[in-house]
Order: C-alpha cells, then sequence, then structure tokens
C-alpha cells in the first residue's frame, strides 16, 4: 500500500493543514479510510500518528470500515424527524437487514445516520452516494433505493429577492449568465474605488462585517463560514447551489477592503452537491481572472480554496473552523485573543457567513442607501428565512427585516394543520405561541420578546407532532455534535438527553426535571463555547410554556419554572 500512499499523497509533503483534505481524498479513493493509510498520512504530513488518528476519529463522517457500493445517509434532525425520517430508517434496516453503522455482507449497502443533512425544506432526505434524493414513504421499499430523484434547489419565495433573485433564474456555474444578470459589477466598482471608501459603503449599509480594519499581521485571511449544521438551517445551500459566483463576488469585495490576498469556503460535509458548484464557480473566476495574480491589471491579487468539514457542527464556531482547516480536531479556542487579530495560523482573520458576504456584494453594487430603503433601523436590508416542519411550501424566503411572522408564514402558504408551537432560531433557539403570529421578524423586536433570530429559523410544528419528540430529537443533535472539549457540554448534553428520552417515554418525574433545569442552567453559565452555551434554550424556552408535557403520566404533582 506504500507505493500507492506515495502517489496519492506526494503534494502534500510538509503540510499539515492538509490532513483533512488528504483524509477526504484517501476516503474518496478507497471508499474508506484503511487503517495503515494512518501512518503514511503521519509521513507525509510530519506530525505523529497519534495526532493523525486523534483528528481522524474526531470528524464522523470518515469512516474506517469500507462502505458499501450504495453508501445511504439517512437524516435525523428534526424536520426529518418530523416527516418521518427515523421510521423511514426503521423501515431501510430492516429491509437491508443492517443496522445504521453498518454494510450489508455483500458489501451492496451500507447506511450512515446523521443529524442533519441540511434539506429540511424536502424533508425526509437522504444521500446516496452523496447525492441528495428525495425519499418517496408510500414506495415499495424495493424501489427507495432504485428509484432514486435528486432533490431540486427547492423552494424560493418573498421580494425583494436581492440575495436570492438570481437562484434558479441563471445557470449557477455560468459565468457569462451570472455577468449578464449583473454579477460582478459589485467587485468591479470596489476595484475603481480606495479599500477605505469600500470599507466605509459597507459601514454606511448598516451590515455588520466582522473585522478590525486596523489589525495588525500579515498576511491577513478571509473566510466564508458555509458550515451551517442546524436542523432548520439551509439557506446557504439555496445561495452555493443557485448563485456560488456571488459568494465568490462578496470575498474579493471583502478581500479588496482589508487587503487579503488568501480566502476559504469552508463547506460542510454533507454539501457535496454545494461544494462542486462552488468548485466549478472557483474554476471558472481563475479562467476569467476573478481571481489569481494582479486581478485585471491592478495591484490586487486574491486566490480561493475551499475547505470541506467531515461531520462536526462545531466547526461552524470560528476558532473550531480554524482548527479544522489547520489539520486539527474542530475544538473551540478560548477568546480572547479574537479571529479580529488572532484568527487562522494566529493571523487576522475576517470570518463572515454565506448571507454576509453575498449582501456584501449586493450593496456593493446597489450602494448603501438602496440596502437601507428596507428593513428597520437596526435591521437594515432583507433577511433570508428558512421556513421547514408543518408549512405548505417549505423553503427560503427572503424579506425585510421587521416582517410580522404571521406574513412571513402567509409567504409559505401558512400551516399545515393547527399550529402548536413555532421554533425560531434554530436548533439553540426558542419557541414562540400560536398567538405570537405580529412579532417582527428583526434582531431587536424578537430580542424584546426573549426570542432569538439566529440563523433565520422558523419551524413550524402543528398539533399533530409530538412536541416531546422535538424536544429530544434537538437534545440528540446537541449530545452528539458537543465536541468534548469541556465537561459542563460534554457531561450536561448528554443527561440532557437521557432525561428527554424520560419525558418522550412519559417516566420523567419532578425529580428528573429539577435535575434538567440544574443541568440546563449549568451547561449555559460554564460551557466554554456558545454551543453548550445555547444547547439549553429550547428546552427552556418549552419547560417554561409547556411545563405539563414534561412529567410523566405516573405523577401528576405541578412542577414549576
Ligand atoms: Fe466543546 Fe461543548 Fe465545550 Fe463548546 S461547550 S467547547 S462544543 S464541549
Amino acid at each position: 500500500m506504500e507505493v500507492e500512499f506515495d502517489t496519492l499523497l506526494s503534494e502534500f509533503e510538509g503540510r499539515q493543514d492538509e490532513i483533512i483534505p488528504i483524509l477526504h481524498k484517501i476516503q474518496g479513493t478507497y471508499h474508506y479510510i484503511p487503517p495503515a493509510s494512518m501512518l503514511d498520512v503521519a509521513r507525509f504530513t510530519h506530525v505523529p500518528e497519534s495526532q493523525v488518528y486523534g483528528v481522524a476519529t474526531f470528524y464522523s463522517q470518515f469512516q474506517f470500515a469500507p462502505q458499501g457500493k450504495q453508501h445511504i445517509m439517512i437524516c435525523r434532525g428534526t424536520a426529518c424527524r418530523m416527516s418521518g425520517g427515523t421510521r423511514f430508517l426503521a423501515k431501510l434496516e430492516s429491509h437491508l437487514g443492517i443496522k445504521a453503522g453498518e454494510t450489508s455482507p455483500d458489501g451492496a449497502y451500507s447506511l450512515e445516520v446523521v443529524e442533519c443533512l441540511g434539506l429540511c425544506d424536502q424533508d425526509p432526505s437522504a444521500l446516496v452516494n452523496g447525492v441528495p434524493v428525495r425519499i418517496n414513504l408510500g414506495a415499495d421499499p424495493h424501489l427507495w433505493l432504485t428509484d432514486l430523484t435528486e432533490t431540486p434547489l427547492g423552494t424560493l419565495g418573498g421580494e425583494p429577492r436581492w440575495l436570492t433573485g438570481r437562484c434558479g433564474v441563471i445557470a449557477p456555474t455560468d459565468l457569462q449568465d451570472f455577468e449578464n444578470h449583473g454579477g460582478f459589477s459589485g467587485f468591479k466598482k470596489a476595484l475603481a474605488q480606495s479599500p477605505v471608501e469600500v470599507t466605509e459603503e459597507i459601514v454606511r449599509s448598516g451590515l455588520k462585517w466582522r473585522y478590525t480594519a486596523g489589525a495588525l499581521g500579515y498576511p491577513k485571511y478571509i473566510i466564508c463560514n458555509a458550515d451551517e449544521s442546524e436542523p432548520g438551517t439551509f439557506k446557504d445551500r439555496v445561495l452555493m447551489e443557485g448563485d456560488p459566483f456571488s459568494i465568490i463576488e462578496g470575498m474579493l469585495i471583502a478581500a479588496y477592503a482589508i487587503g487579503s490576498p488568501q480566502g476559504y469556503i469552508y463547506i460542510r460535509g454533507e454539501y457535496p452537491r454545494p461544494t462542486a458548484r462552488v468548485q466549478r464557480a472557483i474554476g471558472a473566476a481563475y479562467a476569467a481572472g476573478y481571481l489569481g495574480q494582479n486581478i485585471f491589471g491592478s495591484d490586487f491579487s486574491f486566490d480561493l480554496e475551499i475547505r470541506s468539514g467531515a461531520g462536526a457542527y462545531i466547526c461552524g464556531e470560528e476558532t473550531a473552523l480554524f482548527e479544522s482547516i489547520e489539520g486539527q480536531r474542530g475544538m473551540p479556542r478560548p477568546k480572547p485573543p479574537f479571529p479580529t487579530t488572532n484568527g487562522l495560523f494566529d493571523k487576522p482573520t475576517m470570518i463572515n457567513n454565506v448571507e454576509t458576504l453575498c449582501t456584501t456584494a449586493w450593496i456593493m453594487s446597489h450602494g448603501a442607501e438602496a440596502y437601507r430603503a428596507v428593513g428597520t433601523e437596526n435591521s437594515p436590508g432583507t433577511k433570508l428565512f428558512c421556513l421547514s416542519g408543518d408549512v405548505a411550501s417549505p423553503g427560503v424566503y427572503e424579506a425585510p427585516f421587521g416582517i410580522r411572522l404571521g406574513d412571513l408564514l402567509d409567504l409559505a402558504g401558512g400551516a399545515r394543520g393547527e399550529v402548536q408551537a413555532i421554533l425560531l432560531g434554530g436548533a439553540a433557539g426558542a419557541f414562540a405561541r400560536p398567538d405570537q403570529l405580529d412579532l417582527p421578524m428583526s434582531f431587536e423586536g424578537l430580542k424584546a420578546a426573549g426570542l432569538p433570530l439566529g440563523s433565520g429559523v422558523v419551524m413550524l410544528i402543528n398539533t399533530a407532532q409530538d412536541l416531546r419528540a422535538v424536544l429530544h430529537s434537538l437534545a440528540l443533535f446537541f449530545a452528539h455534535e458537543s465536541c468534548g472539549k469541556c465537561f459542563p457540554c460534554r457531561l450536561g448534553t448528554r443527561y440532557q438527553l437521557e432525561i428527554s428520552e424520560k419525558v418522550l417515554a412519559g417516566t420523567a418525574t419532578s425529580h428528573d426535571i429539577e435535575r434538567l433545569k440544574t443541568i440546563g442552567e449549568t451547561m449555559t453559565q460554564a460551557s466554554f463555547c456558545g454551543l453548550g452555551q445555547t444547547a439549553f434554550s429550547a428546552m427552556r424556552s418549552a419547560l417554561n410554556l409547556w411545563p405539563e408535557i414534561f412529567i410523566g403520566n405516573s405523577e401528576s404533582e405541578e412542577i414549576s419554572v
């Protein structure tokens, strides 16, 4: 095997930061990571084998046993669970005769369960050999794995369609089509101005760039955080699949403003199709001279590459993302120092998400004043909302900040069934009640009501759903995604899951619920990073709103929250 690996890995000599791309390459070649390969990776990257092993085993997508010819990843995220994803998994296990995590004896199939595939608008969802497919729950089990339909881009709606206007309209990786629809006009304008003027334009718009202009150190890095991994969040997927050049344009503008020569787009491993489209767009941008050295004869040079995650939600935390790009386990760093001065490779780093970078491109193209024409004083512009669960038309809806929650639901055709609860903000969010449809969907409007805007998640839960199953799904997500660095989160998310299992089974006692509250508040106060600090948010919200659902049938005493 040594000769084979020598050929495969020769380009990575001495590159510790390439450990994860190398592991992806090995898995892509052999369909798993042969244990013997760890030593070769260590030899080429000049790090101890134990460190390679530690990195490889941290990321849940790396497989250490051969996968089946059809590798099936089933989503058990909250929306998929509500629409029958776990029922489908059980039927599939029975049909194939294997459990999740196993490969069939003939090597034909392997099954893997993931916490969220980012296809919450197309639930229940699955990836088969990396291709996102729709599951037809009514079909004959024999057809499930032969009659596979690739999922479309998804439903888009709302107005004005500033960020999503090209999605579904242009050929996503056709640069000429992008330019014909106004693409790269913002970057061209930026290039004709000074970096200071570009920064001032963005500041005037009210868009929050996460960077300190005066940070010392070189090179400066710019990162697009495309690691959205939270149940209910899928807007970045739609932008990457529908308008990938727009992200490149936003990064170019930001890089020009701060003088950065190198950027990375960190895309979650569960997004093979978006990754492929962004990769093609980067190739076309290099070919046309938008990326590379001395862009259009200017002094500005910028290189851009993709780094793929491998199944770790925590890598959406900015410092964990840096660790991952540097070839480490994705565990958060202490802050301070902050990324603005000590980020990737300990250099000043600007990190923004996909939506912010696409907004950057729109603002440079249309101007700060145009951007401020909609939205609210403190939340100007438009926002992408991810509507999922029991709505008539799940999808991404673009609307001005401040839109009434009820009006937003109307954009998606309203609720399916009678509304029981609305999860806002994501897995780390909180619940709104059905009588709160007048809520203004802005940072300040929701904050005043004690609710988060988060990643724009609006997940409807109708009265046919068991709210305890929804809470269990969220608890499962956090227990699975805790990185294990600090014990309040490592243990707290596990205990939260155990108690939520009792709640679901109807066997939880008032003592369990008091313990749940103590554990939850301890996680909130004592956890090292935002994941642990917010892992109890939705549970706390439900405890406040519906305390009666937590106690098992055997105990009738009231609980106080
Ligand atoms: Fe890791 Fe959780 Fe601690 Fe964050 S809070 S560092 S995710 S264990």
